[in-house]
């Protein structure tokens, strides 16, 4: 089995993936608990999918029956520079280092095609491809492939590539050797979560994923919750900081593959505010942005805005006050009175009279 699994190993480097490991399709009782623990206490906030797919989760062979050794594939999307340092830019846009240039998803379901049409012809089985499309339980079979182990993040962490990898599972239903799982690395660290702007890691290695930034500004369609949102800072799409100050990416070099370095400098701002859902669609049409929606993106555009102090952006901000959707409008609210620290009365008094939309005239409420 060893000859066939080196075989399957070049291949997969040869396509371009960075690592691989191979394991049993089989989740341990803990992983199940502590999965089931994360549903119960509505961590996962608005992602229904997952308590829906909750079987599957803990039991790969509900997703496909024949499996019998699960692939883990990772592929390097290490940027050139620390994200970091955009955070203190406050008149940019700052978007997570993944959603820089095309959407990995087509990129990586491409190389995993040309993986499963070589692997029919090899060996004539049939092999599963998933790259997000499947209730995987991605992080613990990366674990247990020895990709990486699960950082107090919640994400991988390799020796090798950091917190920088995309991961991927391709299932076989051929029995091969295990690969040895890969050990906790972490030690005394608590970067990650001492960096968390939001508090939303706890007790090493979970999270409540309705405080993270990264659930919020692309997860989220509703109102980000008042408490949070200064602390969003730029952040327009994503939150890289858990990731970023890993001291194991001391060790990563940035991608080779071009797809996944970052297509220009960080727009402003005043870029974004001055799009409408049309421009919106033309410039993201690549990108995983897209799918968030005009609506959801604008709102985090607008709370960027109202945390940068940039008062000459309320003149483009204010057309958003009676924009048609009430989100908009509310999400506007708050930015212009955050631009202007409650030194607009006048103006917010004229929407109050106008104001039919509760949720909109909660926003304004709060300004008394
Ligand atoms: Fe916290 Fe950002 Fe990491 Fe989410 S992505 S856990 S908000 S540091």
């Amino acid at each position: 089995m060893n000859k066939f699994k080196n075989k399957i190993r070049k291949k997969v480097f040869d396509i371009g993936f960075d690592s691989v490991g191979f394991t049993k399709p089989i989740v341990d009782l803990k992983t199940s608990k502590k999965f089931k623990d994360f549903l119960d206490k509505n961590h996962h906030g608005e992602m229904k999918w997952l308590e829906r797919h909750y079987e599957k989760k803990k039991n790969p062979k509900k997703i496909w029956e024949e499996v019998k050794t699960i692939m883990v594939v990772g592929l390097n999307y290490a940027p050139q520079d620390n994200p970091l340092k955009i955070n203190d830019l406050k008149e940019k846009a700052n978007i997570s280092v993944y959603a820089k240039n095309k959407d990995y998803h087509v990129i990586i379901k491409n190389k995993l095609k040309e993986f499963k049409d070589w692997f029919d012809r090899e060996f004539k089985l049939d092999c599963k491809i998933f790259v997000d499309t499947a209730p995987v339980m991605e992080k613990y079979f990366a674990k247990k492939t020895g990709v990486g182990w699960q950082g107090k993040h919640t994400n991988i962490v390799s020796k090798r590539f950091g917190s920088w990898l995309f991961l991927s599972e391709i299932f076989l239903s051929i029995d091969l050797d295990y690969d040895k799982p890969s050990r906790d690395n972490c030690g005394s660290c608590n970067d990650c979560v001492t960096i968390c702007p939001t508090n939303a890691l706890y007790e090493g290695s979970k999270i409540d994923a309705r405080k993270c930034i990264s659930y919020l500004t692309i997860e989220y369609k509703g109102p980000i919750p008042i408490s949070l949102r200064e602390k969003i800072g730029n952040k327009v799409y994503g939150c890289d900081d858990c990731l970023s100050i890993c001291p194991w990416n001391k060790f990563s070099e940035p991608t080779k593959d071009k797809n996944f370095l970052a297509l220009e400098e960080e727009k402003d701002l005043r870029f974004f505010l001055n799009f409408d859902e049309n421009i919106f669609k033309k410039y993201f049409f690549q990108s995983p942005i897209l799918r968030i929606g005009w609506i959801p993106f604008i709102r985090n555009i607008l709370i960027a805005s109202g945390n940068s102090r940039i008062q000459s952006l309320s003149c483009i901000i204010e057309k958003y006050l009676t924009h048609k959707e009430p989100l908009v409008r509310g999400t506007a609210v708050w930015s212009i009175n955050k631009l202007y620290n409650f030194k607009k009365t006048e103006l917010f008094h004229k929407l109050k009279t106008m104001e039919k939309n509760e949720y909109v005239k909660f926003e304004l409420n709060c300004l008394d």
